[in-house]
């Protein structure tokens, strides 16, 4: 199913886009798959760089969970694949 194994990076990868969103350090988050109901820290998850955007996949099921693009000064995040989001108050 996925053939990008080579370009897979870990969610280490999408720290520092995710500090510039959310303003905090981000790595350490723990979401939830809406898919599979895996529950892992941001840190574990697949991160696939290419396209014209940044995809994160669910370590466990694949299923994407963040869909990332910026562009012109703006982002657009697609976090349909994120049941809910947990990290610790800044
Ligand atoms: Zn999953």
């Amino acid at each position: 199913m996925i053939d990008h194994e080579e370009r897979r990076l870990d969610g280490n990868a999408i720290g520092g886009l995710l500090r510039e969103i959310f303003a905090m350090e981000m790595t350490a988050a723990v979401g939830t798959c809406a898919a599979c109901g895996a529950v892992n820290v941001v840190g574990r998850v697949h991160v696939y760089i290419h396209a014209p955007g940044t995809v994160v996949r669910c370590p466990d099921c694949e299923a994407v969970l963040m869909r990332v693009v910026r562009g012109k000064g703006r982002y657009w995040i697609d976090m349909t694949g994120v049941r809910s989001l947990e990290f610790a108050a800044g």
